[in-house]
């Protein structure tokens, strides 16, 4: 009788372990990341700069190839074809520390990653210069827009949208002879309004803040993110997080 509750347990944990090792393994989907700061400040949007380097490893390690979101956008609209095991590292705002921090450790593990700078503080205290984003691009790295302001989009009007949109594509323009631009949504807020702007105002592609991988066919302008944070338990965080993302793809939510 002991035995056969012993055997019981036993078969049930292999049918648990299992459906999870399934739902967590590596889907067709491609995960796009959103950084914040790289450094050691004290809110959840710095990552460490050993933490960040730690994910890094860890996703050449799993046979990860950094790619841009245009690159991405092409590959879903299947014009183009992707590596393996594609995935985009993004970062939002266009802090100072992303020259600084995050650069060189993208750079000494070869990887590259897209920069959504806020064109009207570009230079100012605690924000990359136009010089370094022109650095950023020769040295393989992707500059995009995330507007001129950062306001809430869906809280201006539609004239005043098309000025954050236009205006900050122009700048990259100006500034980096970027004509085709991409773009991620302040606060990842967006509408059905932004998406035709964004098409009319001469963009590629879009990043929102939906959580979720990204397939072929999708919308690209409304292309799914995943936060990472500040680590609290070094790299399990992060692996959890990649696991709950093929998780969501799996159960397609
Ligand atoms: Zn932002």
């Amino acid at each position: 009788m002991k035995r056969r509750i012993i055997l019981y347990i036993l078969v049930l944990f292999a049918a648990v372990f299992s459906v999870l090792a399934w739902l967590g393994s590596a889907s067709s989907g491609i995960p796009v990341l959103t950084y914040h700061h790289i450094g050691s400040g004290n809110d959840w949007l710095y990552v460490s700069e050993a933490d960040f380097e730690k994910q890094l490893v860890y996703l050449r390690e799993r046979g990860y190839t950094t790619i841009s979101v245009a690159e991405l956008a092409e590959g879903l609209s299947g014009r183009t074809k992707l590596p393996t095991r594609p995935i985009v590292l993004t970062f939002d705002d266009g802090y100072d520390d992303n020259y600084q921090a995050a650069l060189p450790v993208l750079l000494r593990q070869g990887m590259r990653a897209s920069f959504f700078v806020v064109t009207g503080k570009m230079g100012q205290p605690g924000y990359m210069s136009w010089a370094q984003a022109a650095k950023m691009r020769a040295q393989g790295m992707e500059i995009g827009s995330h507007t001129v302001h950062h306001y809430t989009l869906t809280e201006i009007n539609l004239k005043e949208m098309e000025r954050e949109l236009r205006g900050s594509r122009l700048m990259l323009e100006s500034n980096l002879s970027i004509t085709t631009a991409v773009f991620a949504n302040p606060f990842g807020e967006t509408a059905p309004a932004v998406v035709e702007l964004l098409e009319k105002t001469g963009y590629q592609a879009a990043c929102s803040s939906v959580v979720g991988l990204n397939r072929p066919g999708g919308n690209l302008f409304m292309i799914r993110r995943m936060s990472v944070p500040r680590a609290k338990f070094g790299l399990w965080d992060f692996r959890l997080r990649l696991w709950w993302l093929n998780m969501l793809d799996r159960l397609e939510l």
